[in-house]
């Protein structure tokens, strides 16, 4: 088993964005700027804005905060994407999801720049995705993509299956792997024979969100086994939806949780902040 190291990866695309961002911004006399909004009071989401505000200052962006109270309305938070859609200082902006239970999350994901669109949610970028040309990848997927690239593995041929088809993780991912010539299948919650689909494939990627779900019966031996899942196990403890302790043995490379995809996906974020910049000032 070969463990690809999620950490190792993210701090070399950190270092890479951190030495352009430092050149650019002496050339432009501005950094690159990331507005991070958030909604209400959930305990993980403030953590994930901590975070990005933490990365922001290590790669040397300027962050702007913009913490809002659950009772925000809809105008207002509209209002706040309008405003920083006509910021030049904001190159990225992100809304953290998910918002609160009153507030229409595709109306304000459709009303933010997609040229600052940095999650890659909104449906300009993602159109451009399916049709593979794009200036940003959702963060997550492409993360995992880099870190498939950083272990040397090609996907072109490889039988790839990718489990859970949200808009964020599991879809996008699908389209990432088929633009590298993977053959890929997708499965969900009504999929007949999970196990059957899964022991197929050279690549699997497990995005669905059940602690342990994929245990090594389901495994080919030597398969690519990437994990996205964020799950408590019964001690309360991070775990992922592969079992990893069973599938690491029978598999040939493996993502541990925490560790493997998580850092990737904060490192994207900067590398497409970075991007952002980069097309506001003309530069590819
Ligand atoms: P989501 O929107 O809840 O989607 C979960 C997907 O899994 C759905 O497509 C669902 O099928 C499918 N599914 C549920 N139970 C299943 C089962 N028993 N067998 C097969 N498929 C099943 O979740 P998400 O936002 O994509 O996130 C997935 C996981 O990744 C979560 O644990 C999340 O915390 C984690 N995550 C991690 C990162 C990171 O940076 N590491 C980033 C984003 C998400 P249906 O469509 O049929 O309901």
């Amino acid at each position: 088993m070969n463990l690809i190291n999620g950490k190792e990866v993210a701090a070399k695309v950190k270092n890479d964005v951190r030495g352009d961002a430092e050149y650019l911004s002496d050339c432009f006399g501005v950094k690159p700027g990331l507005a991070v909004i958030l909604v209400g009071d959930d305990p993980a989401s403030a953590v994930y804005v901590k975070n990005k505000t933490k990365d922001c200052a290590e790669v040397g962006f300027e962050s702007f905060e913009h913490i809002l109270p659950a009772s925000t309305t809809q105008e207002e938070l509209m209002a706040l994407v309008k405003q920083l859609n006509a910021d030049k200082k904001v190159h990225g902006i992100l809304c953290q999801l998910p918002l609160p239970k009153h507030l229409n999350e595709r109306e304000i994901i459709n009303a933010i720049d997609p040229k600052k669109d940095v999650d890659a949610f909104h449906p300009e970028n993602v159109g451009r995705i399916m049709i593979g040309d794009y200036d940003f990848l959702p963060c997550t997927p492409a993360g995992v993509m880099e870190l498939i690239h950083s272990a040397g593995i090609s996907v072109s041929g490889k039988k790839c299956t990718v489990i859970g088809r949200s808009n964020i993780v599991g879809k996008p991912m699908a389209m990432l792997l088929l633009h590298e010539n993977g053959t890929v299948t997708v499965c969900h919650s009504k999929t007949r024979n999970l196990a059957e689909e899964c022991k197929d494939a050279d690549i699997l990627v497990a995005a669905v969100g059940r602690a342990k779900l994929i245990t090594a019966d389901m495994v080919k031996e030597g398969a690519v086994v990437i994990d996205v899942g964020m799950n408590r196990d019964e001690n309360g403890k991070l775990c992922g939806d592969v079992d990893f302790e069973s599938v690491k043995d029978k598999a040939g490379f493996i993502t541990p949780v925490p560790g493997g995809v998580g850092p990737m996906t904060r490192a994207m974020l900067m590398k497409n902040t970075l991007t952002a910049y980069k097309k506001a000032f003309g530069i590819r």
